[in-house]
């Protein structure tokens, strides 16, 4: 028999699948039984979301980096506590505005009637989050889902179990269950939760799991947000100077350890200027981690099974006899899974460096012989969440971002389109559909409901027509 006090003692018990259905019961009965909430209730949903961000950076750095190992402080306070707030705060913002009825023009018949658009909330929001990025990508769509007037239920990644549970954490000690609840469970857990009959889903991570979670949604009608992952591509234009280029990729592929879904993943280069580039990004990896194994700002490989696969394409490229250049021994940081820049030139096609997402510090570098090359080499793969174009010239831009096709585009940088609080971001094909952030983020996650108002006595104008006894449909046009 366990005592009271053994009981205490045990680790609290693991979510039961159960208690999902009965949140989720709640939360629709909650919803329905009162009106949508006021501006500035939501407004007050958001500020307490920002301030346990604020007030908890520390603890949050701290989970972060004890999740990875090694995290970069810089890289959690930028992307997991200031991104996230900036983000938060542009919503109390714009919230009016986005709230606020849209005007529609009339239809001539039916003048003086009065249309609108008008945002209504959609119930319960389920919302599924990664472990690349355990802070920011929970809370920006549960964000998302309040202002929009929603309730949220989350199911965090059960790979950041700490920065998970310090945020399940906050988020019970500041919301009702009934208004956002949070779930740190594994994979029996993640599967009944996109099983529930949510009115709307967000889920961000793998193509993989994405095709999971769409057909449970599909079960139940539920409409998805579907942000996945993808090989993104480097375009390098003959104009562009290639130690910038390289500078830059070898910034944005480092950063978080190569684990963002944005990151480029691999790089096409003029044909003949392979080796200038890697030589280039060799130097700039250099300059910004004069090593990388032990450097507390060098961010490691999340876990051991990460770190083998991405290890897996670099022998992989070897044996089929491509060409592999590293900053520093990798050996230096393996027991700490701090995996220096790993350039492979000219990987074959075929390899599975160059068919499944890298999400780490391995960079296929790849030449390009003409235009059209390049753009078919991009455009017969799978869609990518991101393309950069690195260009001087306005009509090559264009002519790049016209021919090949991806989910959002920068232009002479990298990444730094997702924090532009005013662009929405989201995939295509194989990288996702649908997109949050901004007004097409609440958007998503309202019912634009087109609303006719009629006037109440002398209301149906030109709708008499309709009545009969009929007249000619050729009188009327
Ligand atoms: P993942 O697909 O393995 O897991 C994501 C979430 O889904 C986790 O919470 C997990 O518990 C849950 N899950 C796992 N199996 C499930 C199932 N059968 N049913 C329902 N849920 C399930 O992804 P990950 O490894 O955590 O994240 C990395 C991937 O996410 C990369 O592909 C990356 O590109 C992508 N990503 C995309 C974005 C974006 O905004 N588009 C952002 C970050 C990461």
């Amino acid at each position: 028999r366990t005592t009271e006090k053994q009981r205490n003692d045990q680790e609290p018990p693991a979510t039961e699948v159960t208690e999902l259905g009965e949140i989720f019961a709640r939360q629709r009965a909650a919803f329905a039984g009162t009106s949508a909430p006021s501006l500035q209730e939501r407004k007050d949903n958001l500020l307490k979301l920002q301030r346990l961000v604020e007030q908890n950076r520390l603890i949050l750095v701290e989970a972060a980096n004890a999740d990875f190992g090694t995290r970069a402080a810089f890289e959690t306070e930028m992307s997991e506590i200031v991104g996230t707030i900036s983000i938060i705060r542009y919503m109390r913002r714009n919230l009016r505005s986005w709230m606020a009825p849209r005007r529609r023009s009339v239809s001539i018949w039916y003048r003086p009637a009065k249309n609108r658009v008008e945002p209504r909330p959609l119930g319960v929001v389920g919302v599924v989050s990664p472990w690349n990025f355990p802070l920011h990508l929970a809370l920006i769509p549960a964000a998302t889902a309040l202002a929009a007037g929603n309730r949220v239920m989350l199911k965090v990644s059960e790979f950041t179990p700490r920065t998970s549970a310090v945020l399940k954490r906050l988020i019970e000690e500041n919301f009702s269950r009934d208004v956002f609840y949070v779930t740190d469970g594994g994979g029996e857990v993640a599967s009944a939760f996109t099983s529930l009959p949510f009115d709307h889903l967000l889920f961000t991570g793998s193509t993989q799991v994405g095709k999971i979670v769409a057909k449970a949604a599909a079960d139940n009608l539920t409409p998805v947000t579907l942000e996945l992952g993808g090989k993104s591509p480097v375009i390098v234009d003959e104009d562009y100077p290639i130690a910038r280029a390289a500078a830059t990729v070898a910034w944005a592929k480092l950063y978080n350890g190569g684990q963002v879904c944005i990151s480029p993943d691999y790089v096409l280069v003029p044909r003949g200027r392979e080796k200038e580039f890697a030589t280039a990004a060799q130097e700039a990896a250099r300059k910004l981690y004069p090593k990388a194994a032990g450097n507390p700002e060098y961010t490691a490989v999340l876990n051991e099974r990460h770190y083998d696969r991405i290890t897996g394409y670099v022998t992989e490229a070897k044996a089929l006899g491509a060409e592999v250049i590293t900053v520093e021994d990798p050996e230096l940081g393996r027991s700490r899974r701090q995996l220096p820049l790993t350039m492979i030139i000219n990987p074959p096609v075929e390899s599975t460096v160059m068919t499944d997402e890298i999400f780490g510090p391995v960079l296929p570098i790849i030449g390009y012989d003409s235009d059209r090359a390049a753009e078919d080499f991009v455009n017969s793969r799978s869609t990518p969440l991101a393309l950069y174009v690195l260009s001087t010239a306005r009509r090559r831009q264009k002519h790049w971002l016209t021919r090949v096709t991806s989910g959002s585009a920068v232009v002479n940088d990298m990444m730094v389109g997702y924090l532009q609080n005013d662009l929405p971001f989201g995939g295509r094909g194989g990288s996702g559909y649908g997109a949050y952030h901004g007004r097409e983020g609440f958007d998503a996650m309202s019912h634009l409901r087109p609303v006719m108002y009629q006037r109440a006595i002398f209301g149906r104008t030109g709708g008499q027509m309709l009545y009969p006894p009929y007249g000619k449909v050729a009188d009327v046009l």
